[in-house]
């Protein structure tokens, strides 16, 4: 159930509507738009019967839910989402760049990398400590001292640390040391992880998953808001198809498909959507063509040398190019479109 308040409903009208769900055993979350405030009710399992709400003050409307999910959608806030991460945003007008290693090798790795990233304007530096490994053979990341490091990029360079968290212990790092705490694609349906995300109050990067569709996705960002976290960023990193020209094939068509059913923000991953060096750059174009809030990038100061993903970092060089490209294309394509007047 949807409750939709009225445009000038006052503070004790959202209150009261809050302790009307508490009293029938459910959880009220409230979703602040531009024009109006809804409510999303979930812990109940039938429908709700829209009486209990219909006549209290401040209601304009309580909706039944008929979708599979109710905080990530535009019914439940026409507006996009603009997420607060560290002191910038992800979803607004600017396009936000996350770029940095695939993985934290060494300190002086890191700030070479982290040099370039700040110079590039990027207000966002990603390096994954906790690392989903295929072969328990493979480096598997630096652990809190990565994240640790992480931290000091941040005091040193003024950069907002995106990083993965694979299970509780890596959360509770990353919250302390990070700004956004990325769930990757081996994740995306570890129902316990994305509970534990849920509470806390760090914004999170939700992946999407090797072979999930969009539902899936949508139910897994659900799985956060749920407990109480709205600040949900999605990514399309690349689904497993039968294609084997690329790592995965990077599927776009999913970002008008989310802005159509979300009000989230959702970004583009062409290093791992393509795995290839020369496949990054044309397809974070097509990523900010078709409307990415942002793009998350792999740069290695010497890919060839990289532990872990180098057949797809961006050098230095590369990476500043890519960013002048697409800043480019994000200009052309948020230009408000044109009006053309008919002659008479
Ligand atoms: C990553 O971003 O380093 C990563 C492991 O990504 P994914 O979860 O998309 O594979
Ligand atoms: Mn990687």
């Amino acid at each position: 159930m949807l409750i939709v308040m009225k445009p000038d409903a006052q503070r004790s009208d959202i209150e009261k509507v809050l302790h009307v769900i508490e009293t029938l055993g459910f959880r009220g979350h409230q979703l602040p738009g531009e024009n109006r405030t809804a409510i999303g009710v979930t812990g109940n399992r039938g429908a709700i019967d829209p009486a209990h709400f219909e006549n209290l003050p401040g209601v304009a409307d309580a909706i039944r839910v008929t979708q599979p999910y109710k905080l990530i959608s535009k019914d439940a806030k026409p507006e996009k989402s603009i997420v607060k991460v560290g002191n910038s945003t992800i979803g607004g007008p600017e396009l936000a760049m996350i770029a940095g290693p695939c993985a934290i090798e060494s300190r002086e790795q890191l700030f070479t990398t982290a040099e370039t990233v700040a110079k590039s304007g990027a207000r966002f530096f990603r390096g994954g400590a906790y690392k989903p490994r295929t072969s328990p053979y493979a480096f598997q990341g630096m652990g809190e001292d990565g994240v640790k490091m992480l931290a000091e990029i941040r005091e040193q360079f003024d950069l907002n640390i995106v990083t993965e968290a694979m299970d509780e212990h890596g959360v509770d790092a990353v919250e302390k040391y990070g700004d956004c705490i990325q769930i990757g694609a081996r994740n995306m349906q570890n129902f316990s992880l994305l509970k534990y995300v849920g509470k806390t109050r760090k914004p999170v990067l939700l992946k999407r998953g090797l072979s999930a569709t969009l539902d899936e996705l949508l139910l897994a960002a659900e799985y956060i808001m749920a407990e109480g976290n709205y600040d949900v960023i999605l990514c399309e990193r690349g689904i497993r198809t039968f294609a084997n020209h690329a790592r995965n094939t990077i599927d776009l068509s999913i970002i008008p498909a989310v802005h159509r059913l979300t009000h989230l923000p959702v970004i583009v991953d062409p290093s791992h959507g393509t795995g290839h060096n020369y496949m990054v750059t044309p397809l974070a174009r097509a990523g900010v063509a078709v409307g990415a809030d942002g793009l998350i990038i792999e740069v290695h100061p010497c890919p060839e040398e990289a532990l872990c993903d180098g057949a797809q970092a961006l050098t230095p060089a590369q990476y500043l190019d890519l960013v002048n490209q697409v800043q480019a294309i994000h200009e052309v394509v948020s230009e408000p479109a044109p009006v053309f007047i008919e002659d008479q």
